[in-house]
């Protein structure tokens, strides 16, 4: 992901925040007013043995083939924080865009050693006990600050007693240790596997955040979304489209994690299509399509399928591959070119709501749209 990305959110808009440099990759971003929050970012998790080291790499090649810039692999003690080391290592050699994530849970002095090993520690708070009262995260904070380390607070539901106000109130606490030692390198996530719970938990985080900046204490972090345990197949996508969706057309959220019990290569086309229809990647064509009915005037699958494949590269354009004359023109307002059907067996193309080229036969169609589409100044 990266280049096309555009501002997106239900306003267009959105949340402004600390950018947390994570290796190569920004996360957030835009407090200084001057630049856009950073592209929504894409990540994913090994599910590889982390000692396996082989295994471990050619799956993070994998992952970054499909798109990802920032994965995480689980750190269960000493000796896979060496192999993280090793790992690092070689991944920055081969893939130094590639940003790499420990994810630690149960030992705090794991993820203490992990602090300039890799690029972000991720931290379960459920894990620490009071961050007022022990000094194990403040030492944790310190010692990223030192090495350049990110931390995630990571919360699930149910890991901080349970319910969302709970979440909330234990997220905040990290995060006010933050604020007093001055750390803002601090990535924040709420998950849970109900993507009611999970919404609600992000938003009313975001309220208890936005509160302290009015009082004058800024607290200003990004988010890293996720439905967290989404299962498979069908249900997982739509969980994890529906939960990180919600949020970022209400412009919350940083960077992501599609969740699915498959091969983490199957999470990135996800995420990209969630990023793709919240309008916060414009890397590639967007279409618009009429679901076709009785008026349908040519095989409005097929030809979908083949002007996609044909213009798909196009960043940034909006394309509409309309069944009819009646209603398309209207739909597909905001695009920018239309193949509209008009009449049995032809078309009329469309630039905007003006009309380019009139009543061609079908098999001719496509050949003209790219016509077009090139004299526009568009590589097709
Ligand atoms: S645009 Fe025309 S063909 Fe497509 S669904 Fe609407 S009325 Fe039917």
């Amino acid at each position: 992901m990266g280049a096309g990305v555009r501002s997106g959110g239900s306003n267009g808009v959105r949340r402004i925040t600390n950018e947390v440099r994570i290796g190569l990759v920004m996360i957030g971003g835009g407090l200084d007013g001057l630049r856009e929050p950073n592209p929504v970012a894409v990540q994913s998790m090994c599910d590889t043995d982390t000692n396996d080291i082989e295994a471990s790499v050619a799956q993070i090649g994998r992952l970054r083939e499909a798109g990802c810039r920032i994965v995480r692999l689980t750190t269960q003690g000493m000796c896979e924080v060496e192999s993280m080391r090793e790992i690092t290592r070689r991944v920055r050699e081969a893939w130094p865009d590639v940003a790499l994530v420990a994810d630690v849970h149960f030992q705090p002095a794991v993820a203490l050693a992990l602090a300039g090993v890799v690029d972000k520690v991720r931290i379960n708070p459920g894990n620490y006990g009071d961050p007022a009262k022990n000094g194990a995260f403040a030492e944790l904070v310190d010692r990223c600050r030192e090495t350049g380390t990110a931390i995630r607070i990571g919360v699930n539901h149910g890991s901080l007693s349970g319910d969302v106000e709970a979440m909330v109130a234990g997220a905040m606490e990290f995060l006010k240790v933050c604020r007093e030692r001055n750390f803002d390198q601090v990535v924040v996530s709420m998950k849970a596997s109900g993507v009611s719970v999970m919404v609600e938990a992000y938003r009313k985080l975001v309220e208890a955040m936005d509160a302290e900046t009015k009082a004058g204490r800024p607290m200003k972090y990004p988010m890293h979304l996720g439905v967290t345990e989404a299962g498979n197949g069908l249900e997982g996508r739509m969980k994890s489209a529906v939960g990180i969706g919600a949020l970022l057309v209400d412009g919350i959220g940083d960077t992501i994690r599609v969740s699915l019990t498959e091969p983490p290569e199957n999470e990135i086309p996800v995420a990209q299509a969630i990023l793709q229809a919240c309008g916060l990647d414009s890397s590639r064509a967007e279409f618009i399509a009429c679901p076709g009915c009785g008026r349908t005037l040519f095989e409005l699958g097929p030809v979908l399928e083949r002007v996609k494949a044909a213009t798909a590269h196009l960043g940034g354009l909006k394309i509409a591959v309309m069944g009819c004359i009646v209603n398309g023109p209207g739909e597909m307002a905001d695009a920018d070119y239309g193949y509209v059907g008009a009449g049995p067996g032809r078309v009329t193309l469309y630039r905007g709501r003006e009309v380019v080229k009139r009543d061609i036969a079908d098999t001719e169609a496509l050949e003209a749209l790219l016509d077009l589409l090139r004299g526009d100044g568009h590589e097709c």
